[in-house]
């Protein structure tokens, strides 16, 4: 009789000391951040917690500062907001000398109340509104314009501005990082950016002051950003040539990468990621090879996101429960999920167990506490059999997670910062019930 198929099953042996990949995995605890017991922080603010470190925020601002300044003295650094705008880490950069890059009405008037004056602010983003680039011209702040009906509009706004207001041009062009983002500012190869800058400049309505571009994020190749500076440049020389018109700034935007490990590498990014001197390097090259008079040469503008920001956050969680699957693998529920770990779906984040155990490890499944299938962390990691009410610290967390986390399910938690001696300070409070609630109304025949 013939027998019904089965499916085979691999199951990978996880005994014995080590294999021909290497030595057994690890998972070496995180007791402390800069100083602050993690059982410390859990007893005083609850568990999830956000932490960030200001000392991390100002050595990687400061980083990124001293790479490019040492090679081109005329840098100036701008915080995008968006990146995590929570005031206490944009003050932070602003007093570490940071611009602001804002790309809603929205972020305008946070980085207005953070204090910064309006001609520091960058307006960059695709969907500007009328009100927001009134707002704009009013406060002086440099708009970064992106396609020709935005354009069309400001022309139109600024018949009635006090002051000329004062533009650069978005610009997307071929670096060689591919894909390419061209759904953002003018083209260059096809002509429409020069088309642009002649109607700015011709309009006698607008002050062009600078060049703009972003090309991508987590751009693993300095050679795109070299490329990108030298046909920016070029566009200038251009301007100062044919429309005597000599732009103020270069902004080469952001997208430099952070050191977490992007989701199927097969290396740890720690091992992969260029330095920033390579990209500064490529960047100051272009620069000073492009044939601008030594007194003429632009200020370099950029808008370092997670660059600056990511190592220096952490996300403090705790053990819900553990639980066999089907195939017999294990898989721990946490307190938290995708709702605050936006990220997880690129990164392989690195995740510490926040008390030492014995060095038996075992993969594991992470998930989120959501009632959705997508709410997973990690498909499989090392880690030491955790019970629950114990702690994980994921390291690096501080870019996209604090502006992209979602009140789904469950609240957002506490924010706290380590000051530079490693107190905490409390910047943003766990939101409660009421603060959901009170924006919400009842028709009167549902009371
Ligand atoms: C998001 C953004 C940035 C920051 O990007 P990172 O990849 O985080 O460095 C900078 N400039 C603009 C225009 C952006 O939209």
């Amino acid at each position: 009789m013939k027998q019904p198929y089965e499916r085979p099953s691999l199951r990978k042996l996880t005994a014995g000391t080590s294999g021909k990949f290497g030595p057994r995995p690890t998972a070496p605890a995180t007791t402390e951040l800069e100083g602050a017991a993690v059982a410390g922080l859990v007893a005083q603010y609850g568990s999830p917690l956000f932490v960030l470190s200001e000392r991390q925020l100002r050595r990687s601002y400061q980083a990124v500062q001293r790479a490019f300044a040492t090679r081109y003295p005329r840098v100036q650094l701008a915080w995008s907001y968006k990146t995590n705008y929570l005031n206490a880490v944009c003050r932070t950069f602003h007093q570490e000398g940071a611009w602001a890059e804002v790309v809603s009405g929205m972020e305008l008037e946070k980085a207005l109340l953070n204090g910064v004056p309006g001609p520091h602010i960058l307006f960059n983003g695709p969907g500007k509104r009328r009100v927001d680039l009134e707002r704009a011209c009013q406060v002086d702040a440099l708009i970064h314009l992106d396609n020709a009906d935005e354009l069309h509009l400001l022309l139109d706004v600024a018949a009635a501005a006090p002051h000329l207001p004062r533009v650069a041009l978005r610009v997307n062009l071929d670096t060689g990082f591919y894909p390419q983002w061209d759904r953002f500012g003018f083209n260059l190869e096809n002509g429409e950016a020069w088309q642009a800058l002649t109607r700015v400049v011709q309009s006698g309505r607008l002050a062009l002051t600078g060049l703009h571009c972003h090309i991508g994020t987590y751009v693993l190749q300095p050679e795109a950003y070299g490329q990108a500076a030298t046909k920016l440049a070029a566009l200038a020389r251009r301007c100062q040539r044919e429309l005597h018109t000599l732009v103020d700034y270069l902004d080469l935007g952001g997208g430099f990468p952070s050191t977490n490990t992007l989701k199927g590498a097969y290396l740890p990014a720690a091992d992969t990621v260029p330095p920033l001197d390579a990209y500064a390097e490529a960047v100051a090259d272009a620069l000073l090879g492009a044939g601008f008079e030594p007194a003429e040469r632009p200020l370099l503008v950029l808008e370092a996101g997670r660059a600056v920001v990511d190592d220096a956050g952490s996300l403090i969680g705790s053990v819900l429960a553990n639980k066999r699957l089907a195939d017999g693998r294990r898989a721990t529920i946490l307190d938290f999920g995708v709702n605050l770990l936006f990220t997880s779906f690129w990164y392989d984040h690195h995740i510490s167990p926040a008390r030492a155990y014995s060095d038996h490890t075992e993969p594991t499944v992470l998930y989120g506490p959501l009632c959705m299938n997508i709410d997973q962390l990690r498909a499989s990691i090392a880690l030491p059999l955790m019970v629950p009410g114990d702690q994980v610290v994921v390291h690096k967390v501080g870019a996209y997670n604090l502006s992209q986390w979602q009140q789904f399910i469950n609240l957002r938690p506490n924010v706290v910062l380590l000051d530079q001696a490693g107190t905490p300070h409390l910047i943003r409070a766990a939101e409660t019930l009421e603060y959901l609630q009170q924006l919400e109304q009842v028709p009167d025949h549902l009371l």
